[in-house]
């Protein structure tokens, strides 16, 4: 069982991966918890590329091969040997993520995303979790958070707002995938709620 979770910055995200890792642990499964970009050796060194310096310092369509050789990576080495053995894969963030950042926030660039996804990665997880958050709230959150990584943090809310919106384009357009939870909920109801989607949906 493969399951992502997706969201803009200080939407939860990442604590309600890490809390659904350890129940699915609870119950009895072998887990992977693991995260984007990044979650293999190689891709962790992708990471450091792109977000240390300045965010103009590659080129969009160079930041989208980028990502997207992190992902090769992580799916290579990671992701696959784990499904292969029969554990479950829990990954903050996946490709939603770069159809969402990379497709939209400098240019127009989703079908380039889009392709480069059909042609390297060509897997969609069997459950994707969107943690669905008001901007201005997520904004907040994540500032307060040390040493949070925030690379769009200086476009402010509207960029967040158009970020928020593809995500719930992307739950829209496929429903059967997707789990949108309303994470401006205290973080306990949250992680029932996405208990419930993942055992309704993945048993
Ligand atoms: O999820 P996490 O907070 O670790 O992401 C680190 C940073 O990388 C965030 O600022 C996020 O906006 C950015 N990011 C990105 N493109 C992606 C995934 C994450 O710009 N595809």
């Amino acid at each position: 069982r493969f399951i992502s979770f997706e969201g803009i910055d200080g939407s939860g995200k990442s604590t309600q991966a890490r809390r659904l890792a350890a129940a699915l642990t609870h119950a009895g499964h072998r887990v992977i918890a693991t995260r984007e970009p990044g979650g293999s050796s190689g891709a962790e060194e992708i990471r450091r590329l792109l977000l240390e310096g300045a965010t103009d310092r590659w080129s969009a369509e160079t930041e989208i091969l980028l990502f997207t050789a992190a992902r090769r990576d992580h799916l290579e080495r990671t992701i696959r040997p784990a499904l292969d053995r029969g554990a479950w894969v829990v990954t903050d963030r996946f490709a939603d993520s770069t159809r969402v950042y990379q497709g939209v926030t400098r240019g127009d660039l989703r079908a380039v995303v889009d392709r480069l996804h059909d042609l390297m990665i060509g897997v969609e997880p069997d459950l994707t979790v969107l943690i669905d958050i008001d901007p201005a709230e997520g904004l907040t959150r994540a500032r307060a958070r040390a040493g949070a990584e925030m690379r769009f943090e200086d476009m402010g809310i509207a960029v967040q707002a158009r970020m928020r919106a593809a995500f719930l384009d992307l739950a829209a357009a496929a429903p059967a995938r997707f789990a949108v939870i309303d994470g401006a909920q205290p973080a306990d109801a949250v992680a029932a709620q996405v208990l419930a989607a993942v055992t309704a949906r993945l048993g």
